[in-house]
């Protein structure tokens, strides 16, 4: 496809969004367009010939085969409206510390707790595209404790606890900070931490870590490997605490957001789904435009495969849970709306009809 141009392929503000979204038609339209964008391309047989059928779907000239435009994606069978789908990704992408569940619920009327949350767990599902960038360069690497509770959906707060995540972060002199890159290890053994760095740091890279042997033999997997210690620093007079800026500043960074927007209600078995939506979002917060990091979510949603709730529902461990809260069923509303007509005039109107008799 030529050059992405904003204005033209995806929407520069909020105004732009809401203009070119007004119908769950236009979003699906949109989904369309995204998906095949040389034209319809078969799932089944890779044919690129078909024709749209009256009920919105395609039909392969060759194999027959029918499908949706939403078929195979995320939003597949979704009896979310794509108006709503479409302004939780914006929500997701342009919001600078995102959405949480109960906000998404209450700004876009949809009935359940449950159905906001799993559409956002759907949306972070997505972020890892596979074989993405190592970061490179000069890399600080170190492991903290981040998470906590998540209340809501097992009745009553589930019990989470702090779990040990690694977390990496490019280091831009002389004192930016590039790309970061977290994931959730089951402890500080070199067990752990190599797979780590070699999965999410490409060799070459220098490498910058504390003296924890859990990093021993890094420069044998083919890093320049730094090794700071705390005792040489306070022997520096230094700040013992400040070996690592780069990471404890993204790491101070996350647990805020996990604090601020998600009160800290994150379940220990979500935190890896939390953790990618926050390094999505910090990698991008310097895109030119949050429009294209809209179109880049809706790309990642539209090639990934659908997303089951069952499969977003982890139980790690099995409690003696309190019967589940009443749910309200139903599925949102549509974003479409006709207009109102100035319901603020009509009121002032009204009142000010004489009376008759
Ligand atoms: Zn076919």
């Amino acid at each position: 496809m030529e050059q992405l141009r904003a204005g033209v392929h995806y929407p520069r503000s909020t105004g732009e969004f809401q203009a070119w979204f007004g119908t769950d038609e236009d979003c699906l339209d949109y989904l369309e367009w995204l998906r095949w964008p040389g034209g319809f391309t078969c799932q089944r047989c890779g044919h690129g010939m078909g024709w749209r059928l009256g009920d919105g779907r395609f039909e392969c000239a060759r194999c027959r085969s029918r499908a949706s435009v939403t078929a195979g994606t995320i939003f597949d069978r979704t009896r979310t409206p794509l108006t709503v789908w479409f302004t939780a990704c914006w929500l997701f992408a342009t919001a600078k510390d995102g959405i949480s569940a109960l906000g998404l619920q209450r700004a876009l009327e949809i009935g359940s707790y449950q159905t906001a949350w799993a559409m956002l767990g759907r949306l972070r599902s997505v972020l890892v595209r596979p074989g993405r960038d190592r970061l490179s360069g000069t890399v600080e690497v170190d492991e903290t404790y981040i998470g906590g509770d998540e209340p809501g959906l097992s009745g009553g707060r589930a019990r989470g606890k702090k779990v040990l995540t690694a977390i990496a972060v490019e280091v831009r002199e002389p004192r930016g900070i590039g790309r970061c890159r977290m994931a959730v290890v089951a402890d500080g053994s070199s067990a752990s931490l190599h797979p780590f760095v070699t999965g999410h740091v490409r060799p070459g890279a220098t490498v910058i870590t504390d003296a924890w042997m859990g990093y021993h033999g890094l420069a044998g997997l083919g890093y320049v490997h730094q090794r700071r210690s705390q005792r040489a620093a306070r022997a520096r007079g230094e700040d013992p605490g400040e070996l690592l800026p780069a990471v404890h500043r993204v790491a101070s960074l996350a647990k805020r957001w996990l604090l601020g927007t998600h009160q800290g209600s994150v379940d220990e078995a979500h935190l890896p789904g939390y953790l990618n939506e926050f390094a999505f979002r910090f990698n991008r917060r310097r895109s030119a435009s949050r429009g294209l990091v809209f179109y880049r979510l809706l790309e990642l949603a539209a090639g990934h495969d659908p997303v089951r709730y069952h499969d977003l529902i982890v139980r790690p461990r099995s409690r003696a849970a309190p019967s589940a809260p009443p749910t309200i069923r139903g599925h949102p509303p549509s974003l479409e709306r006709p207009g109102a007509n100035r319901p603020w005039r009509a009121a002032e109107m009204q009142l000010s009809l004489p009376y008759s008799g």
